[in-house]
């Protein structure tokens, strides 16, 4: 991709330095082929192999930790466990490589309940407010100003209002009915929600203020990294309607979900190893065959929380998961070493640019107690959502860093005229396969049900299951894999 192919021009200022990080890929590559891959000489038992050390792996390792059983590893490719839930730390501040917040947990979501009072976040029943998020939360550019909050109301008309509130409403009546949870799986039910896309529904229910359309839309990018016409509709609803209309959370953390990973680790690291790319699951007898480069696991039970389509290419037998489709993504760090200029705004923890094609940016800095910290880390985050996934993850490969410095840093000057004033380094993490895409169709299709079925001793466990891409997802499934192993084991 050049900087034209991303609409954008190039423009002259301070140098920045910077590359693309975290290049694991090529190496994951190889499950295509193997031909570069090791034979691994040493030989282990090990009764439970949780293959992926990401939210989904550590939870299943959390849980039959917490339940008294110890006899598994946690095999990760990657130097560092965490997934989409990593994080990354300079002079100045930790910061996210992807999932940065985790929503205030319902009473549906006894587990992640269970999960905040263990790390003390939760405690008799009063959250802890160093770790919600400060004000201001949010803030929208708009027509060439700031405004607080993510619905846009600068010009917004009468009528833009009133779609507004009955949107609103349907969704309040969505919410009411009790299929829109956290876990999904508690109250889903097949629905004609998942026959069509979110555009459609908005257009069947005559919902046509442009404001009101974008709104959705950067929800279904920023939730699902894809369009609201490429979106089911019961996903793009149930960004709205699993959670409470107003809560105090989200909860957040300099380094995002990392913080909770952090403390998993804390439990769990004796556990884990790292650099462990699992590149093939045999059958030998009742039991598999788990080989990396170092290692060769002969295990009674597998839980596999690496992402599901990669199944097809490390599990002897397993077939192809047709319809899992993951929308491609850029996370990039700035490090800047002082703030833009602002004209009658307050930086916000999450910053977006109406009409822009990235998602805005979080503020790294933004839960120090420090009233207006000078250097700063923002994490831009961008979904490739406006075209086929394997065309855009082409175009992913092929841009130079360059290109993706140029584009990003010519995004936000749109909000902030000297942004390559601040700027001083630009790290950009390339994620092809970032989150699962809840196309339409794809949440209550017969392929989805029998992946996420346990049964066997090969149980799978990645957040994609579910169809949507959420911390309590990946915790669930891990959860419910452990339990189901420790049943068969007889440990519950
Ligand atoms: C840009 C972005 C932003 C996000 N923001 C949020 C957010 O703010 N809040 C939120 O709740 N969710 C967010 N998410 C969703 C996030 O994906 C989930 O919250 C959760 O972290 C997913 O966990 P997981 O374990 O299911 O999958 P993953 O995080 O994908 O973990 C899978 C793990 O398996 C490993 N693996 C893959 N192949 C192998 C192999 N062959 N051998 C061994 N290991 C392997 C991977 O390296 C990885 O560590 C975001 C996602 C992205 C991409």
């Amino acid at each position: 991709m050049s900087a034209a192919l991303v609409g954008l021009g190039r423009k002259s200022g301070r140098p920045v330095a910077g590359s693309f990080v975290l290049e694991s890929f090529a190496y994951a590559h190889e499950l295509r082929h193997r031909a570069c891959l090791r034979a691994p000489i040493r030989k282990e038992r090990a009764p439970v192999v949780v293959v992926g050390g990401g939210v989904a792996g550590l939870s299943a390792a959390w849980r039959m930790a917490r339940r008294g059983f110890r006899d598994f590893v946690v095999l990760e490719l990657e130097r560092d466990a965490g997934g989409n839930a990593r994080w990354g730390e300079n002079e100045i501040s930790a910061y996210p490589w992807a999932a940065h917040y985790l929503p205030l947990p319902g009473a549906n979501a006894p587990l992640v309940r269970e999960l905040c009072e263990e790390l003390g976040l939760l405690r008799g029943g009063v959250w802890d407010e160093r770790h919600l998020c400060h004000s201001p939360r949010e803030r929208l550019f708009l027509h060439g100003r700031w405004q607080e909050g993510l619905e846009p109301e600068v010009a917004a008309t009468a009528r833009d209002r009133a779609e507004f509130h009955r949107f609103q409403e349907r969704m309040r009546e969505f919410r009411a009915s009790g299929e829109f949870t956290v876990p999904m799986e508690r109250g889903a039910r097949p629905s004609p929600l998942d026959r069509l896309s979110m555009g459609a529904w908005m257009r069947e229910q005559g919902f046509a203020s442009p404001y009101l359309r974008w709104y959705a839309d950067y929800c279904c990018r920023d939730d699902y990294g894809a369009s609201a016409e490429a979106t089911s509709a019961w996903a793009g609803i149930h960004y709205f309607a699993s959670r409470e209309a107003a809560e105090p959370g989200p909860l957040t953390w300099p380094e995002g979900n990392g913080w909770i990973v952090r403390r998993l680790l804390d439990r769990l690291a004796p556990y884990v190893r790292t650099n462990a790319m699992v590149y093939s699951i045999r059958r030998d007898g009742r039991r598999w065959r788990v080989t990396t480069e170092a290692a060769e696991y002969l295990a009674g039970h597998v839980i596999f929380a690496a992402p599901t389509f990669l199944a097809h290419y490390i599990v002897e037998g397993a077939p192809e998961a047709k319809g899992f489709e993951y929308s491609p993504w850029v996370v990039a760090n700035l490090t800047l070493d002082r703030p833009p200029r602002e004209h009658n705004s307050e930086p916000a923890w999450d910053n977006v640019i109406y009409g822009s094609p990235s998602l805005g940016y979080v503020v790294a800095t933004h839960q120090n107690l420090v009233a207006r910290p000078g250097r700063s880390v923002w994490t831009c985050y961008w979904a490739l959502a406006r075209e086929d996934p394997a065309v855009a993850r082409r175009r992913l490969l092929a841009a130079a860093w360059d290109d993706w410095k140029e584009a990003i840093l010519n995004d936000l000057a749109r909000a902030h005229p000297d942004i390559r004033e601040c700027v001083t380094r630009v790290d950009v993490l390339r994620l092809g396969h970032a989150m699962i895409w809840p196309s339409v169709g794809f949440l209550f299709s017969e392929e989805r049900r029998r992946w996420a079925a346990l049964s066997g001793t090969l149980l799978y466990a990645n957040s994609d299951l579910s169809g949507l891409s959420l911390f309590e997802e990946a915790q669930y499934r891990g959860v419910r894999a452990a339990d189901a192993v420790l049943g068969r084991l007889g440990r519950t």
